[in-house]
């Protein structure tokens, strides 16, 4: 009896360390793969760098992915959900089924030449990388890539999946993916992101959003001679205006709420027959928000009625709030603290200080810790992979390849996208997402953990479709700026084929 006790308690402490040592070796292996691959993953992400393409339009950077993942033993599906530069990729069968979901488009205005601290766009006025989402490429790729190679010589069942969604920089495609049920049988996501920090986290990362053009039709006349028979268009749009400065004290603290006027006429002695405003209804979660939004669709058809116009409104795109869950987020964090941060020579600490010193920002270099674990705070933009996170149990992962102090969105930020900074951070970021997605392809307990805080939280505030069932993606958007500028932005391609092996 003592013996067998002893059996016992023997077993019970070799079983788990056994299996703690497998997934350290597979971790190790699948490290070996991306380092391996380190000059692939940097070739992708500079190679989508100069397609520069804006959302909807990212059919170099798509097909170049599409490429470089069939090469990989990958099976590609561009299309789906009716956008042609909407990426799914796959490989493995059944379940497990874990994905990471990512974004390849870059932004306007933001041509660059790349390590030039002065203004030097490549192709004056055309599109960039001012956010350095062409990492997301490489990174994304080569954990894959990892993960297959490890699942094969480990015999680890399941599949592992890349989503590239169009137009992220506009929040777009996302909900129609959803609605599509691309992500319904999956076990888990992983979102990832480029930053300038080591970084995941849990709860609610951003802000819901609901963005829709309020189109008035009227009736034209001359300004002068007979604006008594006019219905002015611009009008509503100005009353819709004064409707949502009125609403606005009676909503909740954490509202936002911001618009343009797209048409508001042609010259003033021709009374507008038709206007319209685009407006972005945003809040901390998307109950509010579409409360919101409703008053606003109720304040325009008020508008309407004084002015003897009609309305008609569109929803141009919705976000729910990014969900993470806790335990991914604990699984995420103990592979960034096994990663840790890349190890940053003096020169690029030097040229990072140099940067943001230039750009005017407190020169502190490269940050040299990663981010301490913990709930991080709410912010205010939104992301359209939001809605993934609400149909299936999502971790989060930003990846150190870009220098702290540099806003996104503005030009300086297409600086360091291609620089030895962005790779060094992009083959840091691979190796978190591949061993966070191997442990979720190996510990059924914790995929069990996520789906039951998942669960709970979806039971508390169920998720639902903001879309009109009727809508479709908007395929033309950004089509005419790319046609302007791709010509010249060819000369930059690199026309490589990168190839992970
Ligand atoms: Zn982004």
């Amino acid at each position: 009896m003592i013996r067998k006790l002893s059996l016992i308690s023997f077993l019970s402490i070799l079983v788990p360390l056994a299996c703690q040592a497998a997934s350290t070796e597979q971790k190790q292996f699948a490290w070996s793969i991306v380092d391996n691959n380190a000059a692939p993953l940097a070739k992708i992400g500079d190679s989508i760098f100069y397609f520069g393409e804006l959302g909807m339009q990212e059919f170099e950077s798509t097909k170049l992915m599409k490429e470089v993942l069939e090469a990989a033993g990958f099976t590609v599906e561009l299309g789906a959900a009716g956008m042609p530069t909407n990426l799914w990729a796959r490989w493995g069968t059944g379940h497990p089924a874990v994905a990471i979901v990512s974004e390849l488009d870059a932004l306007p205005g933001g041509s660059q030449t790349p390590l030039e601290f002065s203004r030097k766009p490549l192709v004056a006025g055309a599109p960039g990388h001012m956010e350095g989402h062409n990492t997301h490429g490489g990174v994304a790729a080569a954990a894959a890539f990892a993960v297959k190679q490890t699942m094969q010589r480990y015999n680890i069942p399941g599949s592992v999946i890349i989503s590239f969604g169009p137009a992220e920089e506009q929040i777009i495609s996302r909900p129609y993916i959803v609605r599509a049920g691309y992500f319904k049988d999956l076990d888990a996501v992983i979102y990832l992101h480029i930053g300038d920090g080591f970084a995941t986290g849990y709860g609610l990362a951003n802000y819901a959003s609901i963005s829709a053009h309020f189109t008035f039709h009227g009736k034209t006349a001359h300004g002068a001679v007979d604006p008594w028979d006019a219905k002015d268009a611009l009008d509503a749009v100005a009353l819709m205006d004064v409707g949502v400065a009125y609403l606005r004290q009676q909503l909740h603290p954490t509202y936002r709420a911001h618009r343009v006027i797209t048409n508001g006429g042609v010259q003033p002695n021709v009374i507008p027959d038709l206007a319209q405003a685009w407006w972005w209804v945003r809040d901390a979660n998307m109950p509010d928000a579409k409360e919101t939004f409703d008053k606003v669709v109720n304040i325009a058809q008020g508008a309407a009625l004084m002015t003897g116009t009609t309305v008609e409104h569109r929803v141009i795109a919705n976000a729910w709030p990014q969900l993470g869950m806790k335990a991914i987020a604990e699984a995420v964090q103990r592979n960034i603290e096994a990663v840790g941060m890349p190890q940053w020579s003096e020169e690029e600490q030097h040229f990072a200080r140099g940067f943001q010193k230039s750009a005017g920002r407190e020169v502190v270099g490269l940050k040299t810790a990663v981010t301490p674990f913990g709930a991080r705070s709410q912010s205010y933009s939104s992301n359209d992979s939001g809605d993934v996170s609400w149909t299936v149990p999502a971790g989060l992962l930003a990846f150190p390849a870009s220098v702290p102090g540099i806003q996104y969105h503005e030009w300086h930020a297409a600086i360091t996208p291609t620089s030895t900074i962005a790779h060094k951070g992009m083959v840091a970021g691979a190796k978190v997402l591949a061993a966070s997605l191997l442990d979720l392809l190996t510990e059924p307990e914790l995929l069990q953990k996520a789906r039951a805080e998942f669960e709970a939280t979806t039971k508390a505030s169920p998720y639902f479709a903001v879309l009109p069932a009727d809508a479709k993606p908007p395929l033309d958007l950004n089509k005419a700026t790319m046609e302007l500028y791709r010509p010249q932005m060819r000369q930059f391609y690199l026309n490589e084929a990168p190839r992970l092996n």
